[in-house]
């Protein structure tokens, strides 16, 4: 197989030939150029705010990826083939050498592709509805070594496990853990709900930010860990903890950021969706030894809406929602339990910027801007934004005040 990274000689910068084919990455221009677009958008979208911080870019912004997803199909000499869906179709492009990718995915893959002639275990035809297996998804951790490699399949029965399980640690035996996820339907990447351990653990450990995190297949967690490190200290920074702050962490994932704050002192409420991330998130505090943290399985905006009826006392709210950004009954709910300061963490400055613009409506001022190049060569901004309350406006068209009677001390 040809190489599809190529090195350019000059600036030391990474070429990928697949670039127009594949779709993973959206940028072909040289890292400082790419910063420099981030930067132009975070200003012109957010400047109207606050000053816009310089970007936190990478060292070296390749192999970044801890997720590696890859989809499995067969060229028309009946070879399987891995890769990801074209950027303008339904047609499997075959990636075997990524720059956005940890390097210790591709062996695996390229493994399990031989194993997979080898023991007939056929790629699953979204058109057609046959065959076994959808994808796989495998997580690396640099800080632990650890490789969690999931095979996602359309049905519970993997022909050959034992021997497909015993080949693939044979080959790899820096794999610590292999899942079987058994997905009957759903678009391509999506995990089901039922997981099978074949071997290990069955969820990857990593450490952040000094704190150890176990995360499981279905849970979301940060793709880019030095950049995270660096997210995460920032958000942790602008929260302003001291020893007994009381922090809302809503979309709390595995639990990391209100971990962090937790590790600090701060008395931390997390909420999150998703029933796989909160079981990590409870574990995760076992691990790090913190019990002034505790989590809730909710939906955030329904969780905010209750402390709100409560009149829950909050000083810091965390919010790290999905691309999406966080609903309008979140944001009211933000207004009206009033914390001091609101640290918002968002993957997406389209939602972000209409999201300040109803925090501002609730009385919250834009005080830092700190975007975070999380994903080179994609057009994504990581961006993190300190709120804080402002003083509550005098009530409008308000009688003058009668002076006061002052009774004249008795001498
Ligand atoms: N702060 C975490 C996760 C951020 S990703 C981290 O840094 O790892 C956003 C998270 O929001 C995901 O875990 C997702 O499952 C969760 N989520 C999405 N919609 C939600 C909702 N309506 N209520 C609560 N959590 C939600």
């Amino acid at each position: 197989m040809p190489k599809q990274i190529i090195t350019d000689p000059q600036s030391g910068e990474k070429i990928c030939k697949c670039f127009k084919r594949c779709g993973g990455c959206q940028l072909q221009e040289s890292y400082a150029e790419q910063l420099a677009r981030k930067q132009e958008k975070a200003e012109r979208m957010l400047g109207k705010f606050a000053p816009v911080q310089p970007i936190i870019g990478m060292g070296t912004p390749y192999h970044y990826r801890n997720k590696v997803q890859n989809i499995y199909g067969t060229d028309k000499n009946r070879k399987i083939i891995s890769g990801i869906f074209q950027s303008t179709g339904k047609k499997l492009v075959a990636v075997d050498d990524c720059m956005l990718e940890d390097q210790k995915a591709a062996p695996i893959v390229s493994t399990l592709k031989k194993l997979m002639h080898d023991l007939k275990i056929t790629p699953y035809d979204l058109r057609g509805g046959t065959g076994l297996l959808r994808h796989t998804l495998i997580r690396t951790s640099a800080a632990t070594g650890e490789i969690m490699l999931v095979l996602v399949t359309a049905s519970a029965m993997l022909p050959a496990k034992n021997n497909l399980v015993k080949a693939l640690i044979k080959a790899h035996p820096e794999i610590t853990t292999i899942v079987q996820n058994i997905c009957p339907d759903g678009m391509p990447l999506t995990l089901g709900n039922r997981s099978v351990t074949l071997y290990g653990s069955g969820f990857i450990e990593d450490v952040l930010c000094g704190c150890r995190f176990r995360v499981s297949p279905a849970s979301f967690y940060q793709v880019n860990s030095r950049q995270t490190e660096r997210l995460y200290g920032c958000a942790v920074r602008a929260a302003g903890i001291t020893e007994g702050t009381t922090v809302i962490d809503a979309y709390c994932g595995t639990g990391t950021i209100g971990i962090v704050a937790a590790k600090q002192g701060a008395a931390v409420t997390g909420v999150e969706q998703n029933r796989f991330a909160v079981r990590d998130a409870v574990e995760n505090a076992k691990r790090n030894q913190l019990t002034n943290i505790r989590f809730y399985q909710d939906d955030a905006g329904d969780f905010m809406q209750k402390l709100a009826k409560d009149k829950a006392k909050i000083d810091v709210l965390i919010m790290d929602p999905p691309r999406a950004g966080a609903s309008p009954a979140f944001l009211r709910s933000a207004g009206t339990l009033r914390p001091d300061r609101i640290v918002y963490v968002s993957c997406n400055i389209e939602t972000l910027e209409r999201d300040l613009l109803l925090l501002q409506k609730e009385g919250y001022r834009v005080s830092m801007i700190q975007p975070v190049d999380m994903f080179p060569h994609t057009t994504g901004i990581e961006t993190v934004c300190l709120l804080n309350r402002q003083p509550k406006p005098e009530p409008q068209n308000r009688r003058p005040e009668k002076p006061r009677n002052h009774k004249k001390p008795k001498a």
